[in-house]
C-alpha cells in the first residue's frame, strides 16, 4: 500500500519524524532513545531503575502509517505526506497537513523552515498540477493566507497581524472576517508572502522560538473557480505540545496560554478522529483552531495528515511519550 492508498481508505495518515540528536544533546551526552525498526514502526527505550536499583529498558512500540528516521530529507517526508495530497484540492477537496510535537523536536524545519521550504515543493506542484489539461481548463485561480492563533485570537499575518473576527452563520458557516487572500501566479509570489508573514509573526518579539512555540501558523493555498472555492490546502505548524503542561505556572498569562494550547490540540484531535470515522457532527466548535479549520473537517473530500515530530534524546523521553500516544494510529482508526 502506498500513501495514497492509505489516504484513500482511511482519510487519514499519521506519520512520525525522527530528528537527529543536536548540538546541545550531544555535548551533554543524551543518549539516543528511539529507534525506526521498520518504515512503519517507532520503539522508545526509556532507562529505569528497579527498587533495588538494577537498571531496564521499557521497550514502548508505536506502529504509524509512517515512521522517518533521522536519516530522512524533508523532500522525502513531503513526498509521503503532503504530496500524495495535492491532487485532493483539485478534485474540490480540502487537504490539511498538520506539524505536532514539542518545541523543538522539528515542526518548523518539517514544515520547511517557516513554510518557505514545503512550500516551494507543494506550491510548485500546485502550479504543475494548474497546468495538466484536465485542471488547466477549469481556469483557477491561486490565492494564499498566511494567520496565526495565539490565545484562541486570530492574527493576520499578511495584513500587519490584524486582529480577527471569526463569525459562524446559521449554516454553521464559519468566517474570518477580513482574512487577506493574496492572489499568487508563481511559487515567487508565494515565497515573498511567506517572507511577509514571517517577519511579520516574529516582529516586536523578544525570541521568535519562544512566540512561536506559544502559537498555531496556519498558511493555505486555495483554489477558486469564478471567485468560489473549489479546494483549499492547509499547512500548519502547531504550538509546542508540551506548552499544554503549562497550566500549573505561576504565571497567570502562561496558565491562560497552556489552557488554551491544551484545549485546541485536543479538540484537533477530536476533530481528526471524528473526520477519519465518517461521523457527521464534527466537535470543531471547542476551540479557535478547530472552528477556523471547520470546513477542512468535514465533507466527502476531506484528507489530513499529521506529522508528530519527535526528539531523539533522553531527556525528551516524556514528551515523546506524550506525542506518539498522540499521534497513535488506532486513536484514529
Ligand atoms: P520546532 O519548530 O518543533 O520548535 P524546529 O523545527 O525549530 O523545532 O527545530 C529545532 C532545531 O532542530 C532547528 O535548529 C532545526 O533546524 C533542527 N532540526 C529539526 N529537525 C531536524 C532534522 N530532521 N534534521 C536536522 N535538523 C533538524
Ligand atoms: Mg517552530
Amino acid at each position: 500500500l502506498t500513501t495514497a492508498d492509505l489516504i484513500e481508505e482511511h482519510r487519514i495518515c499519521v506519520c512520525v519524524r525522527k530528528r537527529p540528536l543536536n548540538k546541545k544533546e550531544l555535548s551533554v551526552k543524551d543518549l539516543d532513545v528511539i529507534t525506526i525498526p521498520s518504515k512503519d514502526v517507532v520503539m522508545v527505550h526509556e532507562p529505569k531503575q528497579k527498587v533495588d536499583l538494577t537498571r531496564y529498558l521499557e521497550n514502548q512500540t508505536f506502529r504509524f502509517d509512517y515512521a522517518f528516521d533521522d536519516s530522512t530529507t524533508n523532500e522525502m517526508v513531503y513526498r509521503f505526506t503532503a504530496r500524495p495530497l495535492v491532487e485532493t484540492i483539485f478534485e474540490r477537496g480540502m487537504a490539511t497537513c498538520f506539524a505536532y510535537g514539542q518545541t523543538g523536536s522539528g515542526k518548523t524545519h518539517t514544515m520547511g523552515g517557516d513554510f518557505s521550504g514545503k512550500n516551494q515543493d507543494l506550491t510548485r506542484d500546485v502550479f504543475l498540477m494548474l497546468k495538466k489539461p484536465n485542471y488547466k481548463k477549469l481556469d483557477l485561480q491561486v490565492y494564499a493566507t498566511f494567520f496565526e492563533i495565539y490565545s484562541g485570537k486570530v492574527f493576520d499575518l499578511l495584513n500587519r497581524k490584524a486582529k480577527l473576527r471569526v463569525l459562524e452563520d446559521g449554516k454553521q458557516q464559519v468566517q474570518v472576517v477580513g482574512l487577506q487572500e493574496k492572489e499568487v501566479k508563481c511559487t515567487e509570489d508565494v515565497l515573498k508572502l511567506i517572507e511577509v508573514g514571517n517577519s511579520c509573526r516574529t516582529s516586536g518579539q523578544t525570541s521568535a522560538n519562544a512566540h512561536s512555540s506559544r502559537s498555531h501558523a496556519v498558511f493555505q493555498i486555495i483554489l477558486r473557480r469564478k471567485g468560489k472555492m473549489h479546494g483549499k490546502f492547509s499547512l500548519i505548524d502547531l504550538a509546542g505540545n508540551e506548552r499544554g503542561a503549562d497550566t500549573s505556572s505561576a504565571d497567570r498569562q502562561t496558565r491562560l496560554e497552556g489552557a488554551e494550547i491544551n484545549k485546541s490540540l485536543l479538540a484537533l484531535k477530536e476533530c481528526i478522529r471524528a473526520l477519519g470515522r465518517n461521523k457527521p457532527h464534527t466537535p470543531f466548535r471547542a476551540s479557535k483552531l478547530t472552528q477556523v479549520l471547520r470546513d477542512s473537517f468535514i465533507g466527502e473530500n476531506s484528507r489530513t495528515c499529521m506529522i508528530a515530530t519527535i526528539s531523539p534524546g533522553m531527556t525528551s523521553c516524556e514528551n515523546t511519550l506524550n506525542t506518539l500516544r498522540y499521534a497513535n494510529r488506532w486513536e484514529y482508526m
